[in-house]
C-alpha cells in the first residue's frame, strides 16, 4: 500500500474522497486543516517553488490528500497557467524526492500505479516500452535523453533508477500541468459540472486566489524590472513568444534559452538581468543557470556567443512564424533595430521617408534638400482633437485629419542608397502603401516606422477598415514632377 501523503496524485489516493461532499470540504470545520494545507501547497509553490508539507504524525494522511485535492480545484478556479505550471513542478519535485528514497521494487510499483508508463524491474535496471519512453521524455530532447542515445533493444529501453526517477518527475509534471484534466478525475467524486465546481471554489477562495495571482505577477514583474532599457514593444515575435512561455512557467528547451540569452546580451543587458528573467522558470536552478548564462555571454568564457539568425531559429523551432517585418529581415536583432525608427531625430526620420519615396540609386542631395524645406517645423505628434473627414476632403486640405480607410496595397521592401563622399550606405526598411475609401485610391509616403506599418499591413491582409491620422504633402519627385501623398501619422483605432 503506497503512502498516499507522499503521492496524493496517484489515482488510488482519491479513495479518501469517498463520502465527502464538496460543500463539506469547502465549509466544514472538520476539513479546516485540509484547506490550510491546500493553500500552503499553492502559496509556497507560487512564491518559492517548493511544497513543504510534513507527513504523519505532524499532519494526518487524509488531510494531506484532501488538501492536495482542494489545491487542484483552487488551481482550476484560478485559471492561471503560470501558477498551474509552478505548482506542477513543485509537486513533481516533491514526488521525485520521495521516489529517491524507495526500494527498487517499490519504485517499480509506484511508477506502474501512476498509470502513465509501465516498467518492469530487470535486475538493477527498469525496462520499458520505447513508445512510453518517447512520450514521457518528449520535453527532454537533449543529449542522453534522445532515444538514439539510449539504446533500444527489441522495442525496450532500459533505465537506471536515477534516470527513471528523473523521468517520473517529467511525467508527473506534465500530467499536473493539464487542467482541468486533473480535477476531472477528482470531479467524479462530486456532484455538478466542472464549471459549477469552479464557481463554487472561486467564491470560497476568492481572496486567496487573488493573492496567488498577485504572487505570480510579482514574480514575473520582478524579472522584467531588471531589463532596464530593453523595450519589449520592439522585440520580434520569437522573443515575445518565448518570453511569454517563460513567464507562464513553461520549461523552455535549450535553443530558446540560448536565443533569449544571446539576444539580450547583444542588446547590452547584463548577465544578472538575464538570470533574473530565468528565475521565473519553474525549473530554475541558480547555479546551473548562472553557469550557462555567464558562459554564453562571455563573462566566464573566451567566447561571447551571438544571437542566432532567423534561419537557425526557424530550424530549431524557436521561431513561432514570421510577421510582415520578419519577411524583410534575416536576423532578430535587425528586427529590434528597425522597430526603433520612431526614436530617431525628426529630421533623420523625415530624410529617410523622403529617400524611401524618391527611391533613387544615388543619394539625391539637391532634391532631398528641396523637399526637406516643405517640412520645416514639422513633427510627428498631433493633438487629441482631430476632425474626422472623408478621404477626398482630407486630401484637399492642408491639415491633419482622421479618416476611415481600407489599405489598397501594401508592399514591404529593404532599400539602400550610397551616401556621397562617405563610405557608407543608408539602409531603410520601408512599406509602400496606398489607402482607399472605396471610391478613389490615394498613395501614401512610404512608412519606415514599423510600429505603424505592422498593424496596417495586417489590416490589408485581413481587408479590414482602419481609422488613420493623415496629412497630405506635395513632394518634388524631380524638377518637373510634383506629386501629392498622404503621410500617415498614426492609427486611432482599428475598426
Ligand atoms: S522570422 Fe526571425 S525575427 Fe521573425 S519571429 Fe522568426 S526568428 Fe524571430
Amino acid at each position: 500500500m503506497p503512502e498516499f501523503w507522499r503521492y496524493p496524485f496517484l489515482p488510488a489516493a482519491s479513495k479518501i474522497l469517498e463520502g465527502v461532499t464538496l460543500d463539506a470540504l469547502l465549509n466544514d470545520y472538520f476539513y479546516a486543516e485540509a484547506r490550510a494545507l491546500a493553500l500552503s501547497r499553492l502559496e509556497t509553490s507560487a512564491s518559492l517553488g517548493i511544497i513543504d508539507v510534513e507527513g504523519p504524525p505532524t499532519n494526518d494522511e487524509s488531510d494531506i490528500v484532501l488538501g492536495y485535492v482542494i489545491s487542484r480545484l483552487v488551481l482550476a478556479a484560478a485559471d492561471n497557467q503560470a501558477l498551474v505550471n509552478y505548482v506542477a513542478l513543485s509537486e513533481a519535485r516533491r514526488a521525485e524526492l520521495y521516489l529517491s528514497s524507495e526500494t527498487d521494487e517499490n519504485l517499480a510499483n509506484l511508477v506502474n500505479l501512476f498509470d502513465a508508463i509501465e516498467v518492469k524491474l530487470n535486475g538493477s535496471v527498469f525496462d520499458m516500452n520505447f513508445v512510453d519512453y518517447v512520450r514521457a521524455a518528449s520535453k527532454l530532447r537533449e543529449g542522453d535523453w534522445k532515444l538514439s542515445n539510449r539504446g533500444v533493444s527489441k522495442g525496450i529501453v532500459s533505465l537506471d533508477r536515477i534516470t527513471l526517477i528523473r523521468l517520473m518527475r517529467e511525467v508527473i509534471q506534465q500530467h499536473l500541468e493539464e487542467l482541468p484534466e486533473a480535477p476531472r478525475a477528482i470531479k467524479k467524486q462530486f456532484e455538478g459540472t466542472i464549471d459549477e465546481l469552479k464557481s463554487q471554489i472561486s467564491k470560497t477562495f476568492v481572496e486567496r486566489i487573488g493573492g496567488l495571482n498577485n504572487v505570480v505577477s510579482e514574480r514575473q514583474a520582478e524579472a522584467m524590472k531588471e531589463l532596464g532599457k530593453f523595450d519589449l514593444s520592439k522585440a520580434p515575435p520569437c522573443f515575445n513568444t518565448n518570453l511569454l512561455d517563460l513567464q507562464a512557467g513553461v520549461n523552455l528547451p535549450h535553443p530558446s534559452r540560448f536565443f533569449i540569452t544571446t539576444f539580450l546580451s547583444s542588446l547590452n543587458q547584463k548577465s544578472e538581468s538575464v538570470m533574473q528573467l530565468f528565475a521565473t522558470a519553474p525549473d530554475f536552478k541558480e547555479s546551473f543557470t548562472r553557469y550557462q548564462v555567464e558562459h554564453i555571454t562571455g563573462t566566464t568564457s573566451s567566447t561571447k556567443y551571438s544571437a542566432p539568425k532567423c534561419d537557425t531559429l526557424v530550424s530549431t523551432g524557436v521561431c513561432p512564424g514570421p510577421n510582415g517585418l520578419c519577411r524583410q529581415i534575416r536576423h532578430p536583432l535587425s528586427y529590434y533595430r528597425v522597430m526603433a525608427e520612431s526614436e530617431k531625430d525628426v529630421k533623420v526620420r523625415l530624410e529617410r521617408i523622403l529617400l524611401a519615396a524618391l527611391n533613387r540609386e544615388k543619394y539625391p542631395a539637391e532634391l532631398l534638400e528641396r523637399n526637406m524645406k516643405i517640412f520645416e517645423d514639422f513633427d510627428f505628434t498631433y493633438g487629441e482633437e482631430i476632425v474626422k473627414r472623408k478621404l477626398s476632403e482630407a486630401f484637399r486640405l492642408d491639415e491633419i485629419s482622421k479618416v476611415q480607410v481600407k489599405i489598397s496595397y501594401f508592399q514591404g521592401r529593404v532599400y539602400s542608397v550610397e551616401v556621397p563622399n562617405e563610405e557608407r550606405k543608408i539602409w531603410i526598411t520601408k512599406a509602400a502603401l496606398g489607402i482607399t475609401d472605396g471610391n478613389s485610391d490615394y498613395d501614401c509616403l512610404p512608412l519606415t516606422d514599423w510600429k505603424l506599418a505592422l498593424p496596417i499591413g495586417d489590416a490589408q491582409y485581413k481587408s479590414k477598415s482602419m481609422d488613420l491620422v493623415v496629412k497630405p504633402f506635395e513632394i518634388n519627385m524631380d524638377d518637373n514632377e510634383v506629386r501629392k501623398f498622404f503621410m500617415i501619422l498614426g492609427i486611432t483605432e482599428e475598426s
